[in-house]
């Protein structure tokens, strides 16, 4: 009798989990996880992390069923890229640091084994800049390492003349930055002749004498990177586009990676979420599913699509591109939702939103080139971009991990997104 119980509960639940007519956030975890696994590498530039999540991606739409549009969903395009596949260690006198949470290294920065003497200016010659500048000229500071503690000036213009000074720096053999918040790393499309590391203040300890560098990197000239686009067919010969960017920035050094779960493995599984749910429930616009690369080292993906595009732009409706989605405990942001053209689009999702009681909050925001929304929309495309608010995130950090997700906001946004596609005109 208890085993009937048992079973029937069982088949019972079996319904519920396996609902083709919903989202599957269970599903949705499960993706980040592998998207964001050691594995995975930070879907960068070494350690082929990237090219095992694109792999990973087409296997996701070719369970789904989705067509593509030409022989497979791979859409393959180059560019420069600076990488760091050895080892990196930073010394201050002779603490070892520890790579990932004492320091990163600066995105453009060479190939460097050398140590350098420590010029710590104090605040008072940090907030002269004429001072500061006389004293460049005076005294030959090429074997150096500048540090720059921001914390000791205010000013927002100083602030400006020392990253402007590290931008365009020669004077320095090295430049440290001292940072009082989480560090923030990212990747570069170019090389500095000079390495720069940003030490998380609290680990500085401001009598250290010497710095001492071993870090290499790699200029890959050609690095060969993917989108991975598949589609369903609808009714119409008009399509609603999901795009998202799968890379992330990948290893620095042999020690840290940046898992990259906010961002983006939480749009991609939902990309890829949004996929199961059209191809089991037919739609009347064709909607296509975009992957994106490249979008860290400046929207190379999305603005080589735009420029290939796979079938005609004007077909498109709109574009929803998911980019940090994750979290969701004080709503969303959509950019281009201020837009006077988006007006009909915005009007939409706040209806929506309203009937359905999804968010207390939805944010309406200019336009911004600050994602891969933004070739779609220079190209006279509707295409917003969407964001959840909310939660503790680690932006760029190692610690942008799975667990920090809350998923609070993830079936109102997925509600919200098939809504808008059934009641678009
Ligand atoms: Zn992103």
């Amino acid at each position: 009798m208890f085993k009937l119980f048992y079973s029937i509960l069982f088949v019972f639940l079996l319904f519920f989990c396996f609902d083709s007519n919903a989202q599957n956030i269970e599903k949705t975890k499960e993706r980040i996880e592998i998207l964001a696994s050691q594995e995975f590498g930070g879907r960068g530039y070494v350690n082929f992390g990237g090219d095992l999540a694109a792999v990973y991606i087409a296997e996701q739409m070719e369970k789904a069923g989705l067509k593509q549009f030409g022989e497979s969903y791979f859409q393959e395009f180059r560019y420069k890229i600076n990488t760091f596949p050895g080892k990196i260690s930073v010394k201050l006198n002779n603490k070892t640091l520890i790579p990932g949470t004492d320091f990163l290294i600066g995105p453009a920065s060479p190939t460097v084994k050398n140590k350098y003497p420590i010029f710590l200016p104090d605040s008072l010659l940090l907030n002269d800049t004429i001072k500061f500048l006389a004293e460049l000229v005076k005294n030959n500071y090429k074997e150096k390492a500048f540090v720059i503690d921001y914390a000791q000036t205010q000013n927002i213009d100083i602030k400006k003349f020392y990253i402007n000074i590290m931008r365009y720096n020669s004077w320095f053999g090295c430049i440290v930055e001292l940072i009082p918040e989480e560090l923030m790393w990212s990747v570069s499309t170019k090389v500095q002749t000079y390495p720069v590391v940003k030490i998380k203040r609290e680990s500085f300890d401001k009598k250290t004498q010497m710095i001492k560098l071993n870090s290499k990197s790699e200029y890959v000239k050609d690095f060969e990177a993917r989108n991975v686009i598949g589609y369903v067919e609808g009714e119409k010969d008009e399509f609603i586009v999901f795009t998202a960017h799968y890379d992330h920035l990948g290893w620095m050094g042999k020690d840290v990676f940046i898992p990259g779960a906010q961002d983006n493995a939480s749009g991609t599984a939902l990309v890829l979420d949004l996929a199961d749910y059209y191809s089991k429930n037919k739609p009347e616009y064709s909607i296509a599913f975009m992957l994106f690369f490249g979008e860290e080292a400046g929207l190379f993906g999305s603005t080589y699509y735009v420029m290939n595009p796979l079938f005609d732009l004007k077909k498109i409706k709109a574009v929803f591109n998911l980019d940090m989605v994750g979290t969701g405990d004080d709503g969303i942001t959509v950019v281009n939702g201020a837009e006077e053209e988006y007006k009909d689009i915005w009007d939409l999702i706040d209806k929506i939103n309203k009937e359905n009681e999804f968010f207390t909050e939805i944010k309406a925001r200019k336009e911004s080139a600050n994602s891969d929304h933004y070739p779609f929309h220079a190209k006279g495309v509707k295409a917003v971009f969407i964001y959840t608010m909310g939660g503790k995130t680690y932006y760029h950090n190692p610690k942008d991990k799975p667990e920090t997700l809350t998923f609070t906001g993830y079936n109102q946004l997925f509600g919200l997104l098939t809504k808008f596609v059934e009641e678009y005109e």
